[in-house]
């Protein structure tokens, strides 16, 4: 279908949170009809795997705390592909509408008359719920769900709005916020939030080094310390993402014996 993918044009192309499973059909298509991809550092292994040989492969990756091309250097790259002709795919982890400055690549690219559309993907807050078993929203508990980043930008304090973040009735998961989460903690309890509230700390989100940490709000900052830096990283808080007693301790552990229980359940 080429169609929709004309030579000098580009897809922003939702990678989802790394398990090419979670890829929707459409971005796997994409990929497959694509003569250059452009792909951020966070895009899986195994989606990597899904570009034909013989296509042009570009890391333009973006990773806290290592050397990356700067936004205005991967808008250049995005609008010269284009022009000289290639049919472009950037792809970007999770749903490239969430913290992925698609809107800064599609106004570069516009601005030169290039036809540009998204494609979305798994947002890593979905896929984390997805893995722990949980809902981000929950009758009577959390009727509301706010993504917020959390990316510190050297030692200011997060410019953020604590009020709004205490909502009670509401779950709160924070992208890029591992290096910041003293700063979360600290700040939820003074405006409001039980240091009891419930916490998971989740990485690698659908990959094999996946870590599902269930916590708490005053104890996050020690939850999150068992987290390397370059294990990208949310934080989900909120009465939602606490593991229901039914399920036992630990996420892992917890969601197996939860199935177990269920499994017994059925067999009976
Ligand atoms: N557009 C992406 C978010 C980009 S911001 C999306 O929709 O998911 C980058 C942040 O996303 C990371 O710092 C981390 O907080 C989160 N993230 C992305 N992929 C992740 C994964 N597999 N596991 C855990 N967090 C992830």
């Amino acid at each position: 279908m080429v169609e929709d993918f004309p030579a000098g044009s580009v897809w922003l192309v939702g990678a989802g949170p790394g398990d090419p499973e979670l890829l929707t059909r459409k971005a796997e298509r994409l990929i497959g009809a694509a003569s250059m991809v452009f792909y951020d550092a966070l895009v899986g292994h195994g989606v990597l795997d899904l570009i034909p040989p013989g296509v042009r492969r570009v890391p333009v990756g973006k990773r806290a705390g290592r050397h990356s091309k700067d936004q205005a250097s991967i808008n250049d790259l995005l609008v010269a592909a284009a022009l000289a002709g290639e049919r472009v795919v950037r792809l970007k982890g999770g749903d490239p509408s969430i913290f992925g400055r698609s809107m800064e690549e599609m106004a570069a690219l516009a601005a030169r008359g290039i036809g540009v559309r998204i494609c979305p993907g798994i947002t890593a807050a979905s896929a984390a719920a997805a893995s722990a078993g949980v809902s981000l929203s929950l009758r009577g508990l959390a009727r509301r769900v706010q993504f917020a980043t959390a990316h510190k930008r050297g030692d200011a304090p997060l410019d953020l709005d604590w009020t709004a973040l205490a909502d009670p009735a509401c779950t709160t998961i924070f992208y890029m916020g591992r290096g910041a989460a003293d700063e979360i903690s600290r700040r939820l309890i003074a405006a409001g939030l039980p240091g009891s509230t419930p916490v998971l700390v989740a990485s690698d989100i659908s990959l094999p080094a996946e870590r599902l940490l269930h916590s708490r709000l005053d104890l996050l900052p020690l939850a999150a310390r068992a987290i390397t830096e370059d294990q990208p990283t949310l934080i989900l808080v909120g009465a939602a993402v606490a593991p229901p007693p039914a399920r036992g301790g630990g996420a892992r552990t917890g969601t197996l014996g939860f199935r177990e229980a269920l499994l017994r359940e059925a067999g009976r």
